[in-house]
């Protein structure tokens, strides 16, 4: 008889697990259970009236070859998109201000002189501070820090609150105050430690992607040519990966409640089923991985040990002309001390083509993050209406959006906090003492969707060995 995985969460990390494994072995008999009634978890797109809207996630980034390669082995060469070559650029707001991010500046430190000198993003005395990373020395103790200790310690408190904060803020929907460096941005660490500063890590980094022909990676700046949608939206990932799987291996509302070691395998229940496997893979949130782990207490209290952040999501749709200010950027970020309900916005249809008709406009704001999950939860109507208050003085947006579609995502957003990696370390130790047991998800190893399908791939491919393993 065949041999049998239970893959429980179908985000994109089990929806990959899935389609790895039987990749690997064809003849594997695959559930994927799923709580909801449709798969993608975190990625959501509506095709509607001519219009791509993204519910969640809304691009890859490519120097991160998984989500890419995932695509070229399912066939989507041919409907990857770039973002549009007109308008790569982005804003922050500065006291209730869009200003264009400097040119040149990589998420924490400049790396050309001009627009650096001449931003007003950033006070004089900000930007003299920042110059001090060039001869501060470097430090020396291994411990892990904070996102916040190291930017201040090498950067400044301004360059903080200002550039850092927002930015990556934006990534992670996190308090850079809590957020392990070593777990988030590692090579800003590797430039202090080989270059003794960020900024000529950075320079020497752009020096060698230009030496090696690679021009995007070169660029100073925000790199918008490394990132890619779909045409009708990351969600069409999503729909390829269902379409490849077997009829009968995706199940959904089905709300795993009970995941139980056996003798030669795990019994997996919920209302209604109780089945057996020989092995069982979470690709769940770490939380939700917790819940289902009970019978080791201690992968379950590590598990439920990296916290996760609320965010949503709201596409507004706009007359172009209901928009006084210039929409020729890919949107704005807006800092924790600006005190807005905003988080930041995309102009979705400025970033993509094709995803709004002629004279009309898409943004995409965000609200929520680490510490102001509570907006999350407010009723909508209040939500929509500090979110458009926040647009009308920044943007001038006159009237009543033409449609509102808000996506609410709780407990998504892992948080990679200080001891992260030592954390991941114990969780994959821990899960090795249980034969048949795999772990994928976003709260391991990286956030992004190349990350989980990274993460998810190998979890896929070891299942497949496990269960192909002599007896
Ligand atoms: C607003 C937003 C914007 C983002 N933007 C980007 C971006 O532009 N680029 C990028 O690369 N990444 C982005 N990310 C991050 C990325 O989308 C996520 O990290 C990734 O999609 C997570 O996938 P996952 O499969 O690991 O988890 P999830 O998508 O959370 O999927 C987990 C699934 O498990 C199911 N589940 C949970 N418990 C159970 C249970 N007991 N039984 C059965 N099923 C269960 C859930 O219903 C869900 O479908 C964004 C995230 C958000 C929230």
């Amino acid at each position: 008889m065949s041999r049998s995985l239970a893959v429980i969460g179908a985000g994109i990390s089990g929806l990959a697990l899935a389609w790895a494994a039987l990749r690997e072995s064809p003849d594997l008999r695959v559930h994927l259970f799923e709580g909801r009634s449709r798969p993608g978890g975190a990625i959501e797109s509506r095709r509607e009236d001519g219009l791509v809207l993204e519910g969640g996630p809304d691009s890859m980034i490519t120097d991160k070859p998984a989500g890419l390669q995932l695509c070229r082995d399912l066939g989507l060469d041919g409907l990857l998109q770039p973002t549009n070559e007109d308008d790569r650029r982005a804003m922050v707001v500065r006291d209730g201000r869009l200003v264009p991010i400097p040119e040149g500046f990589r998420l924490l430190a400049p790396t050309r002189l001009v627009p650096f000198l001449l931003t007003p993003v950033l006070s004089p005395l900000g930007k003299l501070r920042i110059g001090l990373d060039l001869v501060l020395p470097r430090r020396r103790e291994p411990a892990d820090e904070t996102l916040a200790g190291f930017v201040g310690r090498r950067l400044g408190r301004e360059a903080l609150e200002r550039m850092a904060q927002p930015l990556v803020g934006g990534i992670y929907g996190g308090d850079p105050e809590r957020l392990s460096l070593q777990a988030t941005m590692p090579r800003f660490l590797e430039m202090e430690r080989r270059h003794g500063s960020v900024i000529l890590g950075l320079l020497a980094g752009m020096r060698a992607h230009r030496k090696a022909g690679n021009r995007d990676a070169a660029q100073a700046g925000p790199r918008y040519g490394l990132f890619v949608s779909l045409q009708g939206g990351i969600q069409t990932l999503v729909e390829r990966l269902v379409a490849t799987l077997p009829p009968g291996v995706l199940r959904t509302d089905r709300v795993v409640e009970r995941v139980e070691p056996v003798p030669g395998g795990w019994q997996v229940g919920g209302a209604g089923f109780l089945e057996r496997f020989d092995a069982v893979a979470l690709a769940l949130p770490a939380w939700a991985a917790a819940g289902l782990t009970r019978f080791d207490p201690a992968l379950s209290g590590a598990l439920a040990g990296i916290r996760y952040s609320s965010s949503a999501a709201v596409n507004l749709l706009f007359r172009r002309e209901q928009i006084p200010a210039p929409i020729d950027s890919f949107g704005f970020v807006v800092p924790r001390i600006e005190n807005r309900v905003l988080l930041a916005c995309t102009y979705a249809s400025v970033k993509y083509a094709g995803r709004a008709p002629q004279g009309q406009v898409v943004l995409r704001a965000f609200s929520g993050g680490a510490g102001r999950e509570a907006d999350v939860d407010r009723p909508a109507e209040e939500l929509l209406e500090d979110v458009l208050a926040d647009l009308h003085d920044l943007l001038g947006i006159q009237g009543d959006p033409l449609k509102v579609w808000s996506a609410r995502h709780h407990r998504v957003m892992p948080q990679y906090e200080l001891g992260h990696l030592e954390l991941v370390a114990g969780i994959q130790e821990r899960a090795l003492r249980h034969p048949g047991l795999f772990l994928a998800g976003n709260g391991f190893r990286g956030v992004g969707i190349p990350d989980c399908v990274a993460q998810a791939r190998e979890a896929g491919v070891r299942a497949a060995g496990f269960l192909h393993r002599p007896a």
